[in-house]
């Protein structure tokens, strides 16, 4: 393909992604294929002759699109938001015109060096402390966008691993690293995502998963008991990872109670994953939320889930970017530069070492939305949710199974799991509308998340008018 002929195709697809996006609504919402369809639609071999461009677009719509989970539908309720706006897709659109591979700042100075402003603008929206931000005068923190939450936690682990072993190192000289290693215990709550549980088995760290309260809320004195515990029986706290906005209903870990306790512990690295819900700190009346983050090590939030830019966009910022690279840092010498000393290298602060022109992306949305335009899209999702609660709240054979702070509410038929789950399957089938479960507290409730950007209260209505129709389709059936 030339360029002449880039021109026109970029113009259809322009087109057919609008049409697409406009269009939405007419479409099911999760498709209606068993495993291996496509399998049956394509050829098992790639073409050896190029083949015409028209024929591929045919072949998307007809054979790709009935197999899309389409996350961008009105009626789209599950997980949490993928995020996704022009601006943010025309960012990514540039950074792959560019196709720079920018791991250190020589290999594109304008990739690293926006990467740090814009985050430096993101977490000073959020209320982030200073010492998170890289440009800030005396810092010795900083951001950097992962690939996801999951890497942002296995990294921090990483790099709090590093810290602890060097420390023990010092004090064990003679003790052989393998065993120092097996000594070492990470904490998280049972509410926590589960990519905890996978950076602790990459870490090979044993991790100590904890009770929350009632409220799906890790306390401080669960984690002060359990590493107490754990230290007198010869083992070495190391890491806690709390979550701001879980993953099942949206709760929040006690930061400001665990932060203090873990004063008594002032080697143990403090996470913070706050992947959904960070995004919304950005309205200062959502702030409280963070209550407690002057006590952390590290935060993270996706602003690929709520923030309105596209996968993948995870941000992750550090209050010590030394302890982060120390544990990553391998430099040969075809990487080196003139500017080492100088400049950052994002290669040190992460698993891979190409890394794409994200932040373009993030730039491009941050202004052209302004802070201002992206408190009001929180806001509309979180009055759509508040919307939804309400109608539940009307419905008295159904409760509510979380507190609605953000934009997701847990519901669930009052009667047994079996029920709940006859219900919520029944919805998906039709593909009218598409929510997932989760377990909160021993329960199966169900999610319902405000998803689309551009969701109207008219959505929240019909999608609960449909699970009272199913509702009422089930519960007459139970009864015969
Ligand atoms: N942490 C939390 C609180 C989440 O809700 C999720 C996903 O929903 C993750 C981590 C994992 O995110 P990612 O897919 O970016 O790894």
């Amino acid at each position: 393909m030339d360029s002449t002929e880039f021109r026109k195709r970029g113009v259809e697809m322009v087109e057919y992604i609008c049409n697409y996006l406009e269009t939405l609504g007419e479409r099911r919402v999760t498709p209606s294929v068993e495993p291996g369809y496509l399998r049956h639609l394509l050829p098992s071999e790639a073409p050896q002759e190029p083949e015409d461009w028209d024929q591929i677009m045919v072949d998307v719509e007809d054979k790709i699109m009935p197999g899309v989970t389409h996350w961008q539908h009105p009626r789209f309720h599950a997980y949490f938001p993928a995020g996704n706006s022009f601006p943010s897709i025309l960012g990514d659109m540039l950074g792959d015109g560019i196709g720079c591979i920018g791991f250190s700042w020589a290999a594109s100075p304008a990739c690293t060096e926006l990467e740090t402003i814009v985050l430096d603008w993101l977490g000073k929206a959020i209320g982030l402390p200073d010492h998170f931000l890289a440009l800030k005068e005396g810092s010795t923190g900083g951001g950097v966008i992962q690939t996801s939450a999951s890497e942002c936690v296995l990294v921090t682990m990483l790099a709090a691993r590093a810290q602890a072993l060097k420390r023990l190192k010092a004090q064990h000289p003679f003790v052989e690293e393998g065993h120092l290693l097996s000594k070492l215990m990470a904490y998280c709550s049972k509410e926590a995502h589960s990519c905890v549980e996978k950076a602790a088995m990459i870490c090979f760290v044993k991790l100590r998963i904890l009770e929350p309260d009632e409220n799906a809320s890790l306390r401080g004195q669960t984690i002060c008991e359990a590493m107490e515990e754990d230290e007198l029986q010869g083992l070495v706290p190391f890491f806690v990872s709390t979550t701001l906005g879980t993953t099942g209903s949206c709760a929040f870990d006690n930061l400001p109670e665990i932060g203090k306790e873990l004063k008594k512990f002032p080697c143990v690295w403090l996470h913070v994953d706050a992947a959904y819900a960070g995004n919304s700190f950005i309205c200062p009346e959502l702030k409280p939320l963070l209550k407690g983050i002057e006590y952390a090590d590290s935060f993270n939030t996706n602003p690929n889930k709520w923030l309105l830019t596209n996968f993948d966009c995870s941000t992750l910022w550090v209050r010590d970017r030394i302890r982060l690279t120390s544990a990553l840092v391998v430099d040969p010498l075809y990487l080196k530069h003139g500017y080492s000393d100088a400049a950052i290298d994002y290669r040190h602060w992460g698993v891979p070492l190409s890394r794409r022109f994200r932040s373009l992306k993030l730039w491009f949305v941050l202004r052209s939305y302004g802070i201002s335009g992206l408190q009001h899209y929180i806001r509309h999702h979180i009055k759509l949710a508040k919307r939804f609660e309400e109608l539940v709240l009307k419905d008295k054979r159904f409760e509510i199974c979380n507190q609605v702070k953000l934009g997701l509410v847990c519901f669930r038929l009052k009667g047994s799991d079996k029920l709940n789950e006859k219900l919520l399957s029944a919805i998906n089938e039709s593909g009218k509308l598409h929510m997932v479960p989760a377990s909160v507290n021993e329960r199966y409730i169900i999610r319902f998340c405000a998803v689309a950007q551009n969701a109207t209260g008219e959505d929240i209505d019909y999608a609960w008018d449909t699970i009272v129709d199913f509702a009422n389709e089930l519960l007459e059936k139970e009864q015969h």
